[in-house]
């Protein structure tokens, strides 16, 4: 399938009192036609911020896109007016957050919410609009639609409510979909449930999902692909099979020991000691060997290259890299 989103080299950066913070430092990954990708890191990786980015929706200042390329449909978003920007969010590309009390108004019907984008972005008559609204609160699995529709926020549960901001996000047909930690405030049940809506939704409409979540429990199940990162860094990114199967990252496999899994026994959970860098002044090296059982020498003084392991499967670690041997005997 074909590429729907290319970020290139993406670097983010904030100025702040304390100096500047390099929030995504060097990041690539692609977005294919029809799937999930995942975006997993600990809180303050950059997953955030680099859809935000892609978005545009960081404010610029203090933030800045430094460098870099985000291309959507042979445009790159990067260098796009704001103008230009308000006509892609929404109708070509949608977000959703965390919680969706945040992004609902408690002054408007859920109704109003819905149809203000297809209003607006499709200039489409108020009849016309509710009436997609009736289909995708339906879609989205709120029984009793036609009713639903002149109700408040508050008159919904919290997995009720995540569904309606879902019904808004893809109400105009994005073509992408981004959903940052959409389940973490919600319940373990309804998480699941809410995830399975995802996997309707987009059997039903084709809409490409990228998924930014901080818990690698969550994709286990929903998503295609995976990216891990760390330190504003894609550090590895691969299919759901070789990240669970086949980790190569230090980082992703303490990830992977941190987490509970459904389909192993008696394993351990290992929480991976000490804490990111500072990303004020992040190390020249790999920024994950403080924490590296595995570090080398050449670890922290050179960032490590991205290795091919097999079609899709990418890892930035000098363990899997030749190289490393003849720039270093011995490990530190
Ligand atoms: Fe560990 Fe070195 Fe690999 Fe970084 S590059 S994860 S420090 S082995
Ligand atoms: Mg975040």
């Amino acid at each position: 399938m074909g590429k729907i989103l290319e970020v290139q080299n993406l670097h983010v950066s904030f100025k702040t009192f304390g100096g500047n913070v390099q929030a995504v430092r060097g990041v690539s990954v692609d977005l294919y036609k029809g799937e999930t990708l995942a975006i997993v890191g600990e809180s303050g990786c950059g997953k955030s911020v680099t859809f935000q980015s892609v978005m545009r929706l960081i404010p610029e200042p203090p933030g800045s896109i430094d460098s870099g390329s985000i291309f959507y449909k042979n445009k790159d978003l990067s260098k796009l007016s704001d103008k230009q920007m308000r006509k892609i969010r929404g109708k070509d590309i949608s977000m959703i957050f965390q919680d969706p009390m945040t992004a609902l108004n408690p002054t408007l019907t859920v109704g109003d919410q819905i149809t203000e984008g297809l209003i607006e972005h499709n200039s489409m008559s108020k009849r016309a609009a509710c009436k997609l609204a009736v289909n995708m609160l339906e879609l989205v699995g709120i029984p009793d639609p036609d009713t639903r529709l002149n109700q408040y926020p508050h008159q919904f549960s919290g997995g009720m409510r995540q569904r309606i901001v879902i019904a808004m996000a893809l109400v105009c047909q994005p073509e992408i979909l981004i959903a940052d930690e959409p389940t973490t405030a919600l319940d373990v049940t309804i998480q699941a449930q809410i995830l399975e809506l995802f996997k309707e939704v987009q059997e039903k409409t084709g809409v490409s999902i990228i998924l930014i979540t901080h818990d690698l429990g969550v994709v286990a199940q929903a998503a295609d692909r995976i990216a891990v990162m760390y330190a504003g860094k894609i550090v590895e990114t691969g299919g759901r099979r070789d990240i669970f199967y086949s980790p190569q990252h230090p980082y992703t496999k303490g990830l992977l020991h941190s987490v509970p899994r459904l389909d192993l026994d008696d394993q351990e959970l290992v929480p991976i000691h000490g804490t990111p860098p500072d990303l004020f002044s992040p190390p020249l090296g790999c920024p994950f060997a403080a924490r590296c059982n595995e570090a080398m020498e050449v670890c922290t003084k050179i960032y490590p290259y991205r290795t091919q392991l097999s079609d899709g499967h990418h890892v930035e670690c000098w363990l899997q890299d030749e190289r490393a041997k003849q720039l270093q005997s011995g490990r530190v």
